[in-house]
């Protein structure tokens, strides 16, 4: 597929939408508006009793509070990794000697470019929290059997968490 045009209709602090036009050598089109992000960084911080830390905080767009892993934005000319030891810190006062790259995956490929990569830390040492204005995070450390009931019984409803503690049991839990 070659783009043809991109051309901007909202541009907003944390993301902005294009209509994208683009078209392969047999004369396949394609023409979507496209939310354009440059990509989150996710920490899966994870203690030496293989509890893992989780953070609550109110999400508009689902409109209601959700427990998840802590996340944040890449800042510009920032790499995934470097993005996850700043928002680690920032968001849960926690710093981790010990970085594993854990998943990566799109959300919401058919019109979000935000790709996510998902990271296990490990080897915390705890600190201050520092969030952004619009952030009110409470943090707590759960079980893995806790989890499981969360997503389970649908109260664990976000997308990396998912990804993140099921990849974690599946490849790490048992090391
Ligand atoms: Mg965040």
């Amino acid at each position: 597929m070659k783009l043809i045009s991109s051309k901007e209709l909202i541009r907003t602090p944390i993301f902005h939408v294009t209509m994208d036009h683009a078209k392969d050598p047999e004369g396949f089109e394609i023409k979507r508006a496209i939310v354009q992000h440059g990509g989150s960084a996710v920490m899966m911080p994870v203690d030496e009793k293989k509890r893992v830390l989780l953070v609550r905080q109110y999400r508009l767009p689902a409109r209601r509070y959700l427990w998840e892993l802590p996340a944040g934005r890449l800042d510009e000319g920032e790499t995934p990794l470097q993005a996850a030891k700043r928002e680690l810190a920032e968001e849960t006062g926690y710093r981790a000697k010990k970085w594993e790259k854990l998943a990566v995956f799109y959300p919401s490929p058919g019109f979000l470019a935000e790709k996510m990569t998902i990271f296990l830390a490990r080897d915390l040492t705890e600190g201050e929290q520092k969030p952004m204005e619009d952030e009110r995070i409470e943090v707590r450390w759960f079980k893995p059997k806790e989890i499981d009931k969360l997503i389970e019984s649908y109260e664990i409803i976000d997308a990396k968490t998912q990804i993140g503690f099921l990849k974690w049991k599946r490849y790490f839990a048992g090391k």
